[in-house]
């Protein structure tokens, strides 16, 4: 047998030599996501660990502020929350936008699945909007599929672009509807000359295991109201108000609980995490800044390939990605690059294609079919040797030579 082929059969993890290629071997496909987990990021679980208190607690406060301060948040009068996940903030975002059973929230159907989970989880439906050609959710599709029980709009800014956040936020402002913005993908853009996170309403970040910063896992909520941040603390810890008992006199038996909470808490030792990444964030953001130039630079000129419509200045890559002619270029652009040891990824299908949204309300999908069809995500990471990045420059330019 020539590859290593994981119980799971989809993983195969060593490219097959390519057909007269020399007989030398190819070495692992290079992954998609590769997140940085230096000395620096082992130092601070440790350092956590040493503090002798694992759950929520200083630390996790401690993240909250240094988050805060660099996304510009206390200044802009916002206020930040650390959560177990994004999926756990923007399932909280919603709840705070008061969606249930019987309502509505819009939101496109191309991003990932943790967005429609956070919308049903609440009992609410979810309404499949269409996407611009800037792949963010496009308002004029949003505006047609406001209804009588539409409670909230959902936008993401996909691969760290912003989505016509200004136009969809003054949808909302019209409707009186809140908006969502999913920040997973934009962590360190700016737009209007502000963080993402600091204007707007409710906005939602993942520190998830390949997001441009980690905690291995966490999230984080951030909003404009004062009065949601208790609500929010009560959300994320069982309903226990247990953050004014630790704050104030550690009598943690003492507590009452007033409302349906979770377990969406962030620990002591992903907050660490947390905060050994943020103090390396502009240099990731620096770093994907000039690979994202450099394949988009290579790539610009290829018939058959279209780039990202941006220059990257302001933007927080957490994908890059390319826009091929049809399904069938990219999956043979698929499997030439994986045999050149380059694996690549596609984000997203269309959810409106999962079983268990097959039912909902929809608008007319046609960019979220075509951009589904025609996606291909290319590995990106903080810290990309230059063998690596000409490796994928390869891969792909000598498929179109
Ligand atoms: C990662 C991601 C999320 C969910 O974040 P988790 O921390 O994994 O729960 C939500 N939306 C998008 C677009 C994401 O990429």
């Amino acid at each position: 047998m020539d590859g290593a082929v994981g119980a799971d059969h989809r993983v195969s993890v060593e490219p097959r030599p390519v057909e007269g290629a020399s007989a030398t071997p190819i070495e692992p496909l290079r992954p998609v996501f590769k997140p940085y987990l230096g000395p620096e990021v082992r130092r601070a679980a440790d350092a956590a660990f040493d503090a002798g208190w694992v759950s929520i607690g200083k630390l996790t406060y401690q993240f909250e502020d240094e988050l805060s301060r660099y996304l510009g948040l206390e200044q802009a009068g916002r206020h930040l929350l650390a959560m177990s996940s994004g999926t756990a903030a923007l399932h909280c975002a919603c709840l705070l936008a008061g969606a249930g059973p019987g309502d509505e929230v819009i939101c496109p159907s191309f991003t990932y699945v943790a967005c429609h989970q956070a919308i049903t989880a609440t009992g609410a439906d979810v309404v499949f909007c269409d996407i611009d050609r800037g792949l963010g959710a496009d308002p004029e599709s949003i505006r047609s599929l406001i209804g009588p029980r539409t409670k909230a709009i959902m936008a993401v800014h996909y691969a760290g672009l912003p989505c016509r956040i200004d136009e969809i936020r003054s949808i909302g402002r019209e409707h009186g509807l809140r908006v969502i913005e999913d920040a997973a993908h934009a962590f360190g853009t700016r737009h209007n000359g502000s963080a993402i996170g600091a204007t707007g309403d409710l906005v939602c970040f993942s520190f998830g295991p390949v997001k441009l910063i980690t905690a291995l896992e966490g999230g984080a909520l951030v909003t404009p109201r004062e009065d949601e941040v208790q609500i929010v603390r009560e959300l994320r810890l069982l309903g226990v108000d247990i953050d004014r008992a630790l704050r104030t006199n550690n009598r943690m038996w003492d507590y009452d609980v007033h409302r349906q909470g979770f377990r969406y808490h962030l620990g002591s030792i992903p907050s660490s995490i947390g905060m050994a990444q943020l103090a390396m964030a502009d240099t990731f953001i620096e770093n994907r800044r000039r690979y994202c130039r450099e394949m988009s630079d290579a790539f610009r000129g290829i018939d058959g390939i279209t780039v990202p419509d941006t220059d990257f200045e302001d933007i927080g890559s957490f994908i890059y990605f390319v826009l091929l002619e049809d399904a069938d270029v990219r999956s043979r652009l698929v499997e030439h690059m994986r045999l050149r040891g380059v694996a690549t990824g596609i984000h997203f299908q269309g959810a409106h294609e999962y079983t268990f949204y097959a039912g909902s309300r929809r608008g007319d999908l046609t960019v979220t079919d075509e951009m589904a069809a025609r996606q291909l995500t290319l590995p990106l990471y903080s810290h990309m040797d230059d063998d690596t990045l000409g490796r994928v420059i390869e891969s792909v330019t000598s498929f179109f030579a």
